[in-house]
């Protein structure tokens, strides 16, 4: 069960995959081998993985957020591949995805990541693996199932699966209406060791999910977490639950969390209120079929003064602006994760009773508000966060089922994962950037050619937005 010391550093000259890693490559890439075939491969011994590094947490002490540069703390290291233990599966990663957290994790706040694996190493002899003075990092993933551990029955070596990063056991009995709610819940490859930007993972059985067939291996690993954020936000009896006819308005709505909940709002027959920082982004919204868009950087929004008070004449201006597009009516849903800088305003536009839904504070976890508007007129605020198995798998059918698409604009190799993540801190990236892991390019895994095709505009959308072209011919799932 232990686990060795960082082997070492990984260059441009040392890129070389160990002979091991190229046969589980070959096999996948064949895409003829089966569960017997996984089964008699060797199990590699290392593996290259994106890493943060314990000694490094101060790095960035004295600077502000944004100047601290995940290029200079993500690093690319050989590390030693753990076995699985009781109900796990070690995952070939074909492809992840950069998610808010990997930013965090990466210029070490709110806090060092490496707490969180101390506290969970305490949990069991198995969990102990997960404190390392390296972090293997990374929220989601697309692969191949190469070993499984004693007792996972519905998986088994050899499948494609996305995974979802709710990491769980339940042993808790709080756990057990929903899973979000077990005190030893965590977020996979954030608060545990051994995630999903590396060539090899190691998994909970009850994070695997079937990959949508029509999609790439890219594609794949850029939805489970954000989709089923939202997913949950906007769709499940745990927080929202949308109806036809309600407004929503989406902060960031073509952002990773914003794109997913736009087209959850869209789905539902709700009406959703975008709001962005371009133009750009104005113009994908509604390509994707929103009818209200507002841009936040053109109208130039300030709702705090440089004196830390609210501007409150700001805060009525934008909810002037709301009703001008919605013919007077005010939002029943604000789907909230900015936080500080946009929390007083989503509580005073809410309508009387209107919930606001919050999973995120990207720029502020203390919030400021009048809470006069709330208590006065019984609006409600939710609190969120990502999702339970059944909703992340509810959240996957879709995505299956052709009626939720994927935000993909950008894919990185795994030694770029840096400047992928340097991307989504400086807000430079539409939806979601992609990191190749064992893909050795971009386009691979996709086993329904003929479903894909008939929804190449939507897969498409984001790349092509990133390159200036914004067209949508939409089909029926
Ligand atoms: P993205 O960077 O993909 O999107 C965030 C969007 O927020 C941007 O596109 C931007 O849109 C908008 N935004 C940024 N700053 C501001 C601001 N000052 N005012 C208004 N809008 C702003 O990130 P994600 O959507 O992936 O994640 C967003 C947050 O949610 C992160 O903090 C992340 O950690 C958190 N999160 C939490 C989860 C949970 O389970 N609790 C799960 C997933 C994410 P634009 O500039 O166009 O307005």
């Amino acid at each position: 069960m232990e686990i060795g010391p960082l082997i070492g550093r990984v260059d441009k000259e040392n890129l070389v995959m160990s002979g091991e890693m190229q046969t589980v490559l070959d096999a996948i890439l064949s895409e003829k081998a089966r569960a017997e075939d996984y089964a008699s491969l060797p199990t590699p011994k290392t593996m290259r993985a994106v890493t943060t590094h314990k000694d490094e947490v101060k790095k960035f002490e004295g600077l502000a957020s944004s100047e601290k540069d995940p290029r200079r703390s993500l690093h690319v290291d050989e590390v030693p591949i753990p076995e699985p233990g009781p109900n796990e599966a070690l995952v070939a990663v074909m492809a992840s995805s950069i998610n808010f957290n990997t930013v965090w994790t990466s210029i070490f706040e709110p806090l060092p990541t490496f707490q969180f694996l101390e506290r969970h190493a305490k949990r069991s002899p198995w969990d102990k693996r997960h404190d390392l003075p390296y972090h293997i990092i990374g929220s989601d993933g697309s692969g191949v199932i190469l070993r499984t551990g004693p007792g996972v029955t519905l998986f088994k070596p050899g499948d494609e699966v996305t995974i979802h990063c709710n990491y769980v056991d339940l042993q808790s009995p709080e756990g057990h209406d929903d899973s979000m709610l077990d005190p030893d819940q965590r977020i996979w490859g954030f608060e545990t060791n051994f995630g999903g930007l590396a060539e090899i993972t190691l998994v909970r059985a009850n994070q695997l999910m079937p990959k949508p067939p029509h999609l790439t291996w890219e594609e794949a690993a850029s939805m489970p977490l954000v989709n089923s954020t939202a997913y949950r936000m906007l769709v499940s009896h745990n927080a929202v639950q949308i109806k036809q006819g309600d407004i929503v308005l989406i902060w960031g709505a073509v952002g990773g969390l914003g794109g997913f909940a736009l087209q959850y709002v869209l789905n539902a027959g709700a009406f959703p209120i975008c709001v962005v920082s371009s133009e750009e982004r104005a113009k994908l919204c509604r390509t994707v079929g929103a009818r209200w868009v507002i841009d936040r950087k053109a109208e130039g929004y300030r709702f705090w003064n440089p004196d830390g008070t609210q501007n409150l004449a700001d805060v009525r201006r934008f909810g002037k602006r709301i009703r001008e597009l919605t013919d007077g009516e005010d939002p029943d849903v604000v789907y909230e994760h900015p936080g500080r800088e946009t929390f007083a305003a989503s509580v005073f536009v809410a309508r009387p009773g209107g919930k606001i839904v919050t999973c995120a504070s990207t720029t502020g976890y203390m919030h400021e508000y009048d809470n006069r508007y709330l208590w006065m007129n019984k609006k409600r605020i939710i609190g969120s966060h990502f999702a339970n198995y059944r909703e992340a798998w509810e959240a996957n059918r879709l995505v299956c089922k052709r009626a939720i698409h994927p935000l993909l604009s950008e894919a990185y190799p795994l030694e770029q994962t840096g400047e992928a993540a340097y991307r989504v801190h400086r807000n430079m990236a539409f939806g979601k950037i992609g990191v190749l892991c064992l893909a050795p390019r971009e386009g691979l895994g996709v086993r329904d050619p003929e479903g894909r095709q008939r929804h190449i505009g939507q897969i498409n959308l984001y790349r092509n937005a990133a390159k200036g072209e914004f067209r949508l011919v939409k089909t029926q799932p």
